[in-house]
């Protein structure tokens, strides 16, 4: 086999990031294994890849022992979008503990190098802005985000400990908030909603009085930083945030997202959940110095493209996780 191509296992290789991620791989020649339980996606985001002799598919649980010979591990499995990490708390924090204890261990055993997806919520609600790596956040451990801000934070710290104790290679970067094709369409986050309320001329819904920020990645974007710091350097391990720096209030979100589609939704007020994030935006100078990563893509090009996808998206597959667990076929 080729020396440049490699084993590559991706958990929660079925879902949105995890999807493009192993596009990326496979045309890339490597030998990849997507492992997915299908908690919060669906097969069709990758059955255009199993006809490909170097994809494999394995309905596995993260939070089980895995048991795979692999050069490296991209560790996605995780709930990721409020509704669908809140629908069974305990469950999440276990598919970050677990996941992480599991991926880590079989990276010990194969000698694999591993890269955690962690998350811009270890940050909590910041009082720091924009979040540099070295700002240690401000999470509220008891509230409802906990299972997914706190579950990835130990996450984390395993990672590092792995590392130090037993020598494993790893990486690890926060990821701030992506968008693009092939987001579950019920997953509740602020681009899905908003456009799927546009298209289906239903009211949007912004939550609080929506001066709330966030800084919105194009997928394509984020896999390019993800695969360049799986690549990186060996005493580079991150953490570093990967995210786009323009900052957007979730109002000036809800009015792009009318104009882009034609749409004659009205906005309407929510109450704000609990613990949400008044602002976010990263300090992204980490990632340009080390990987020479930036986003390419703006909001509306960005947007353009969701749009598209979701113009075309037969909604009738999918389920609204509150009515069980969030499966489409
Ligand atoms: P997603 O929900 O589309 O993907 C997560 C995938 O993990 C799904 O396919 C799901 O079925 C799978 N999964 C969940 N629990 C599992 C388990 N116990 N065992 C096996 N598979 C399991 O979400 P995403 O946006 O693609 O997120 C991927 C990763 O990136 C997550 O770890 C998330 O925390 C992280 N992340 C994403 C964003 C973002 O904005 N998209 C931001 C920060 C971090
Ligand atoms: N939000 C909103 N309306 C929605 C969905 C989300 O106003 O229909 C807000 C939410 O309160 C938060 C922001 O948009 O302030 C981003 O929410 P999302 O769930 O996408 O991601 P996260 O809070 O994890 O950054």
């Amino acid at each position: 086999m080729n020396k440049t191509l490699k084993r590559i296992l991706v958990t929660g290789g079925a879902g949105f990031l995890g999807s493009h991620l192993c596009d990326r791989l496979v045309q890339q020649g490597h030998d990849v294994i997507c492992l997915d339980n299908f908690f919060t996606s669906q097969k069709t985001n990758v059955t255009h890849l199993l006809q490909e002799p170097n994809f494999e598919l394995l309905r596995h649980d993260v939070t089980h022992p895995l048991w795979l010979e692999v050069d490296e591990i991209y560790n996605l499995a995780c709930p990721a979008s409020p509704v669908h990490y809140q629908f069974n708390p305990i469950k999440t924090i276990k598919t970050s503990v677990l996941g992480a204890i599991n991926v880590l261990g079989m990276a010990k055993r194969t000698r694999a190098k591993v890269l955690q997806a962690s998350t811009s919520e270890v940050y909590g609600d910041p009082e720091q802005h924009p979040q540099p790596e070295s700002y240690r956040g401000s999470v509220n451990p008891i509230g409802p985000r906990a299972c997914y801000d706190e579950g990835k934070r130990c996450a984390e710290t395993l990672f590092f400990d792995y590392h130090r104790s037993n020598g494993v290679n790893i990486r690890v970067v926060r990821i701030f908030n992506t968008y693009g094709p092939r987001m579950h369409p019920y997953d509740g986050r602020v681009v899905s909603n908003f456009i799927v309320q546009a298209l289906g001329g239903e009211d949007i819904t912004v939550y609080g009085d929506g001066r709330q920020t966030r800084s919105f990645c194009y997928v394509d974007d984020l896999i390019e930083g993800i695969i360049r710091m799986m690549n990186g350097p060996d005493d580079f391990v991150g953490p570093v945030n990967l995210g786009n720096q323009d900052e957007f209030t979730i109002l000036e979100l809800a009015e792009q997202v009318i104009r882009q589609t034609g749409s004659r939704s009205k906005i309407v007020y929510q109450p704000a959940p609990a613990d949400d994030p008044t602002q976010r935006r990263p300090d992204a100078r980490l990632a340009k110095a080390k990987l020479d990563w930036e986003p390419r893509v703006k909001l509306r090009e960005g947007l353009e493209k969701t749009i598209a996808y979701f113009r075309d998206l037969d909604l009738a597959r999918f389920r609204p996780p509150t009515q069980g667990p969030a499966v489409g076929r």
